[in-house]
């Protein structure tokens, strides 16, 4: 009674003080920070609400969409009842100042004054890191009671975001841990599923792609709706011997940033750990002191960089069970990576949720004393982008620096001898540290640097007549997704002597994401980083490489001089559907299978009873042919709304010889606690309407699984490595989840593929006329089965003894390659002779010239030359030539497919879909 009378009382009167929010400990009945107690997200979404039922003058709750699992995602918007007033001038402040586009100087400057800050501050991302998830409930409690004068500061001077990133995962984590009466048995290591539907611990990295729910509903609010000039991701853990790791962070960054966004996270950076400092919060690490870097984009996180924002990323320690600050010797000694260590000690949740809140404050402090600068940096940062897209410019790449050292030592080979002081002194001192004559002939540079062939484009065409249009116009809408300004020819038009069709999509590089395009259309160029000069490669934090319409296969071409056309501009955020084609055909259909959506059409068709074919010979071949009836019209209809399929009526049926298409039992490998790729497969065999049953070890291991399936698929990961009789050479390392600890309705889901157990049953169905589908390391099934296939990437030693080649002569980490393909192969139809494959140290075979010969084996994509990388980092890439990188073999009456490189990355690698979706008919 006396709460709902506080309750009415605050709805009436306009000051903050007279509002009750309650407590989190009177909402959740536990302290936020309180050891071995966590909060489900059905608790905190009510929390939420109370709060901003409690006080709708500071917050107001938005549901910015639906997530995997239906759940509803909440970001809520927190600033003064003034500022809330006149929320909508200073969205739109915040999003044209982050564009940049059309203001004069004078009004960018009298908008910054007018503006305020915008900052994202999210938590949950991944559900283990509980830290990162209740910070968000304890900062949101904070921020809206306390009545200090620098919480009243952010609150005038500052539009907060609080955003829940993975509702679904916060619920499924928190119910598991606390499922245990005794506190101390309470643990979040055994969870027996991904975290997110799909995938788990990947949903961090989705951010350019935009495939799942979440992604889309947090990328439609950064890059579309808001912009924020600052958003704060946070994660968990932070290296041993250290709290937190935060910005600014090692080296490499992407070249393609604009300069201020690094150095506006270094001045974040600085607000954060010197608050941390000076309120006697030790443990920050930051630079050389952790892993993370800012090189990959396709975090959530990393993305923002490349959309002028200052992303700001914290991994800290700590979670509801207790534990150790380790003692790390090496990180007790101060320096600048660590100024301020923090010493051994027991260390509690509260700790962890103190310091995030600090952090944050930091954060929101900084934005409510700069409002003006961030507002105008990032307009300046888009002006500059927009500048460098609208003049020649040249990204400083390493290979171009390389370029000039090569130009260089050439020169000198040639002049020996004859070498004047100055060109001397810069061999010997490359730096220019001992001298001021050191340096090379400006010759050097101008012939790299402003060679007029290796400016960055001002922009790209996407011709609407490439094989698979429907694919490329998914291409456009990630790129439209992460706030891309698009442009659509009207009418047909002709650049540099080239025709192109109406409907064809064009990006100009001159916008204030610039960063952002050159990333998704050029190729990254990974520095060589190595930990000492010839010694082993610095891993990357995340991929080398990703060029994301490399991985799908788009047909571009890149304009390097201004161009233009009877473009339409396409409004900021509106998705792109095709035109339907269905022609009309008296004689059935045909559907190019270059086109990924035909094979959506095809299991629809079957899945309403229409009889499909296969064209198998000819010019035609892989292409399905449909006969003319009234329900293959429907359906095709209906498919091509919805995908833009082109679909061709004939007059009669062809005369080539053709298969009927049956659609297989597919079954799909996952594992206990999820495996991510797995998931990825999962989610897009649903997108493209495959019927598919998730198997696992134990089902796998019982045999007799042709009478069940006709297809079984192994994503990378679920095949262990072949070491002769020696069947799992990480048992010992391995902790095995016990039965007795998990509710028995996870039972058949535990367990793994071992060489004694599942290898027999997987030669059983392969003879018996099954195919099983290897993907990645799966690949290694190759060597279970005794085919006579071996590694390309091996050497001998001295002693004649074979190897594998040490990292300091090869390496790949995550980046795209580019293959030959066999495209009259089966298994290949529809991928062009040539094809972008996204490789991450992936196997590489050599084939037995016997086997290849009798048909036992076939190869299916090979490196046809020493210099395979299109994008990202592959260095001893030479090693690669003549490698195959993928093959199918014949196992009885059966057949084994086994893909090297990640045909289904992240559900982004659209350009080899067709190595998964041919062998599923
Ligand atoms: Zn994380």
């Amino acid at each position: 009674m006396f709460k709902r009378l506080i309750f009415i009382l605050a709805c009436v009167s306009v000051h903050v003080s007279w509002a009750q929010v309650p407590t989190p400990k009177e909402h959740f009945g536990f302290a936020i920070g309180d050891d071995y107690h966590l909060a489900n997200y059905t608790q905190t979404e009510a929390y939420f609400k109370k709060v901003a039922q409690a006080v709708p003058n500071l917050v107001k709750l938005q549901v910015i969409g639906k997530t995997e699992e239906g759940r509803d995602q909440i970001m809520m918007i927190v600033t003064s009842a003034d500022n809330h007033k006149k929320l909508d001038r200073y969205k739109e402040i915040s999003t044209k100042m982050a564009r940049a586009e059309g203001l004069s100087e004078e009004q960018a400057r009298a908008m910054a004054a007018e503006g305020k800050a915008i900052v994202w501050i999210d938590g949950g991302i991944h559900s283990t890191e509980m830290v990162a998830t209740h910070q968000l409930i304890e900062t949101l409690y904070q921020v809206t009671t306390r009545t200090d004068a620098e919480t009243k500061r952010i609150l005038d001077n500052v539009v907060i975001l609080f955003t829940h990133i993975n509702p679904d995962g916060q619920e499924l984590v928190a119910n598991w841990y606390m499922r245990e009466k005794d506190p101390t048995k309470r643990k979040m290591e055994t969870i027996p599923r991904l975290y997110h539907k799909y995938i788990g611990h990947d949903n961090n990295r989705d951010y350019f792609m935009l495939n799942m729910k979440e992604s889309q509903n947090v990328g439609r609010q950064l890059f579309v709706e808001w912009i924020p000039q600052i958003m704060y991701n946070h994660h968990q853990r932070g290296p041993a011997g250290s709290v937190l790791a935060g910005p600014p962070y090692r080296d490499p960054f992407n070249y393609v940033f604009d300069p201020m966004m690094v150095t506006g996270i270094d001045a974040l950076g600085a607000a954060m750990y010197n608050r941390l400092n000076a309120e006697k919060k030790p443990g920050f690490t930051r630079l050389n002191g952790s892993s993370f870097s800012t090189w990959y984009n396709g975090g959530l996180r990393t993305t923002t960089h490349f959309h002028n924002m200052i992303g700001l990323l914290t991994e800290i320690i700590g979670g509801p069970t207790p534990e150790e600050v380790p003692l790390v010797p090496s990180r007790l000694i101060p320096n600048n990576n660590t100024p301020n260590p923090v010493t051994p000690q027991k260390w509690h949740f509260k700790q962890s949720i103190d310091y995030s809140v600090s952090l944050n404050f930091a954060v929101l402090d900084y934005a409510a004393r700069n409002s003006d600068h961030l507002l105008y940096n990032i307009y300046s940062m888009g002006k500059n982008s927009i500048e460098r897209g609208n003049s020649d410019y040249w990204t400083p790449y390493p290979k171009r620096i390389e370029a000039i050292n090569t130009a260089y030592q050439a020169d000198q080979a040639k002049t020996r001898g004859a070498r004047g002081g100055g060109v001397a002194a810069a061999a010997a001192d490359p730096m220019g540290w001992g001298s001021r004559s050191a340096g090379m002939p400006l010759k050097f540079y101008e012939s790299v640097m402003r060679d007029p062939l290796l400016r960055d484009p001002r922009g790209y065409i996407i011709p609407a007549n490439q094989a698979d249009f429907a694919t490329a116009t998914k291409f456009v809408n990630a790129l439209i997704r992460t706030g891309i300004g698009v442009e659509k020819a009207t009418a047909d038009f002709t650049v540099a002597g080239k025709k192109y069709p109406a409907g064809s999509f064009i990006v100009k590089t001159a916008q204030a994401f610039r960063p952002h395009i050159i990333d998704m259309f050029e190729p990254q160029n990974y520095p060589n980083d190595f930990q000492y000069p010839g010694g082993p490669p610095i891993r990357p934090y995340d991929a080398a490489g990703w060029t994301l319409a490399y991985q799908m296969g788009v047909t571009f071409d890149r304009m390097l001089e201004g161009f233009d056309g009877p473009f339409q501009r396409l409004p900021y955020g509106e998705l792109q559907t095709i035109p339907a084609k269905v022609a009309a055909g008296s004689g059935g259909y045909v559907l190019s299978t270059k086109m990924n959506d035909a094979f959506l059409a095809v299991n629809d068709l079957q899945k309403a009873g229409v009889e499909v074919f296969r064209i198998t010979q000819g010019s035609e071949m892989g292409n399905f042919y449909v006969p003319a009836s009234a329900k293959a019209k429907a359906t095709l209809d209906q498919v091509a709304q919805s995908a833009g399929l082109r679909v061709t009526g004939l007059s009669k049926k062809p005369t080539q010889a053709m298969e009927k298409v049956k659609l297989l039992r597919v079954a799909l490998w996952d594992t206990y606690g999820g495996s991510m790729p797995s998931g990825w497969v999962r989610w897009l065999m649903e997108q493209y309407h495959f019927p598919c049953n998730v198997i696992y070890s134990k089902e796998i291991d019982a045999g007799n699984l042709k009478n069940k399936y006709d297809v079984i698929v192994f994503v990378t990961r679920a095949i262990p490595v072949y070491r002769g009789a020696d069947n799992d050479p990480y048992a010992a390392f391995r902790t095995e989840t016990k039965e007795e600890e998990i509710p028995s309705e996870f039972h058949p889901t535990m367990g793994r593929i071992t060489a004694n157990q599942s290898i027999a049953p997987l030669k059983a169905f392969l003879e018996a006329g099954g195919k099983v589908v290897t993907i990645g390391s799966s690949t290694n099934l190759a060597y279970h089965l005794g085919l006579p296939v071996r590694s390309a990437l091996s050497e001998l030693t001295a002693t004649g003894e074979e190897r594998e080649l040490p990292s300091g002569k090869y390496y790949v980490p995550g980046s795209i390659l580019r293959v030959s393909v066999d495209s009259s192969a089966k298994a290949s139809w529809g991928l062009p002779g040539q094809a972008d494959v996204y490789f991450d140290n992936s196997p590489v075979f050599h084939l037995s010239s016997e086997a290849v010969a009798k048909g036992q084996l076939t190869p299916l994509a090979w490196f046809p030359n020493n210099k395979p990388l299109r994008s990202g980092w592959a260095w001893g890439e030479a090693y690669l030539q003549d490698g195959v990188a993928a093959f199918e073999a014949k196992v009885g009456q059966g057949k084994l497919y086994a893909f090297g490189p990640e045909i289904t990355f992240r559900a982004q690698s659209h350009g080899t879909f067709k190595w998964l979706f041919n062998q599923l008919y």
